[in-house]
């Protein structure tokens, strides 16, 4: 009951900005998920952001929980990031030269991070796994690099491969304009899979510089390993002289300040982060031991560049938000927000008898719409589902909440959603489930 009455919102505006955009842009976007492919209707052109809520160009508000897809921890415009950003550009926006934001950032980092001794700042995740492939590779003198089907690790040729059939196999690129040849040096495997890993080691033995996984794999739905797998993988890279690679593009700062690494306790050889640690401005960094980054130049071999690396605009914004995320109890109180939020919601689910799972780790959701409890692994995901998806997805805009156009794609609750912004959600939430399901 009370299912009619409820209108889609208006999207003029964003149809004529779309199709405006369209004679611009390929697909009328910069990015291809920003397409609204996988959903009803047409992109919804951003106007402004505050706190946990966005704005439309109609003037449609709503609570997000896509935090432009992780970096905003602290919500959109917090106001300690927006003031440093407008007290450093005061004193312009590039120079290309070191600046003292580089150091504070730098140390903001590796002082609370057990991890990793060094640092190098670069402007997007894909940038930052980019680099840190080839210092795996000249670190070790090897060429191949195992990665898992269902980790997204940006648009670098040598990671948009997919399986093939077989247990362990040489990839297929999974876009056009990648050399064959780049992707026979990567080995994909699934997730979760022993087996599949000892395989690899065997059949291509001595010549594995790097193992690279999203320790929590938020790209594909949420795939969270169990933390003995990932355990499995240290070990078994130690053992063969293969670089472990935490991509924590999403977990950094995320799952708690030092990531999936401090959250699981496991010591990779090279970390890449991105998003959160920019305070959503372009920014990305890779980070090991000293003795590894050494390989960099212009210490060491591995040559890696940019001239706008270590933008002080873009340092300013890191610093702002990582000096608040370091403030005591912000991430208990963000992941017992998000756990509330979650239970209350499964409950509901649970009294209906919906077919809904939803997986979670600190701030990061994502919804199921299966019952199986547990997915660990890309091909565990019934594709069908994501049918349901797509009403949820029209049903919640409608109702003034915003996630991520892709039922593939991870939620995030940030320190600035407040309680009525969690009971308005839930709300939402469950008349959207009651459309899904009636
Ligand atoms: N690695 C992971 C785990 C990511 O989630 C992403 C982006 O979503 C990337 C790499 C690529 O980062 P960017 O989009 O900043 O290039």
């Amino acid at each position: 009951g009370g299912l009619e009455g409820v209108k889609d919102i208006s999207r003029i505006k964003s149809a004529e900005l779309y199709e405006k955009a369209k004679t611009f842009f390929p697909g009328g976007v910069n990015s291809p998920v920003r397409a609204f492919k996988s959903v009803y209707g047409t992109p919804l052109f951003i106007q402004k952001g505050n706190g946990s809520h966005i704005w439309d160009a109609d003037g449609n508000e709503f609570i997000d929980y896509c935090g432009s897809w992780g970096p905003l921890i602290l919500g959109h415009n917090h106001p300690s990031v927006r003031n440093k950003v407008i007290e450093v550009m005061q004193n312009g926006m590039s120079f290309g030269a070191p600046t003292a934001l580089e150091n504070e950032l730098a140390e903001l980092i590796l002082t609370n991070n057990r991890f990793i001794e060094k640092i190098r700042f670069v402007s997007s995740g894909t940038e930052a796994v980019m680099s840190a492939i080839r210092l795996a590779r000249g670190y070790t003198k090897r060429d191949k690099i195992l990665k898992f089907e269902g980790c997204y690790h940006g648009h670098v040729d040598a990671m948009l491969v997919k399986a093939g059939s077989g247990l362990v196999t040489f990839g297929e690129t999974s876009s056009a304009g990648i050399p064959k040849a780049f992707a026979d040096e990567t080995i994909v495997i699934a997730l979760n899979d022993k087996d599949a890993l000892l395989k690899a080691f065997e059949e291509f033995k001595d010549q594995i510089a790097a193992i690279i996984i999203e320790p929590v794999p938020a790209n594909n739905g949420l795939l969270l390993q169990e933390p003995e797998f990932l355990q499995f993988l240290r070990e078994q890279c130690t053992a063969n002289g293969t670089l472990l690679i935490f991509d924590e593009v999403i977990s950094g700062f995320r799952v708690g300040f030092e990531g999936a690494a401090g959250y699981y306790g496991i010591q990779p050889d090279i970390i890449t982060y991105g998003k959160i640690i920019g305070g959503g401005m372009p920014v990305g960094a890779y980070g090991a031991s000293a003795a590894i980054m050494s390989n960099i130049s212009p210490d060491g071999p591995v040559y890696q560049a940019g001239t706008l690396s270590g933008n002080p605009v873009a340092m300013g914004a890191g610093i702002a938000q990582l000096t608040e995320l370091l403030q005591p109890g912000f991430y208990e109180e963000l992941d017992r927000k998000t756990a509330a939020f979650v239970k209350d919601i499964e409950d509901y689910v649970a009294a209906k008898g919906y077919e809904l799972k939803i997986f979670r780790i600190g701030s990061i959701f994502w919804f199921a719409f299966t019952q199986q409890e547990h997915i660990r692994r890309a091909d565990e995901i019934d594709a069908g589902s994501m049918a349901h998806f797509k009403i949820f997805h029209r049903e919640l805009l409608n109702r003034g909440v915003y996630v991520g156009p892709s039922g593939y794609e991870v939620g995030f609750v940030s320190g600035v959603h407040t309680a009525d912004d969690l009971e308005q959600t839930k709300k939402a939430i469950f008349d959207s489930l009651d459309v899904v399901y009636q």
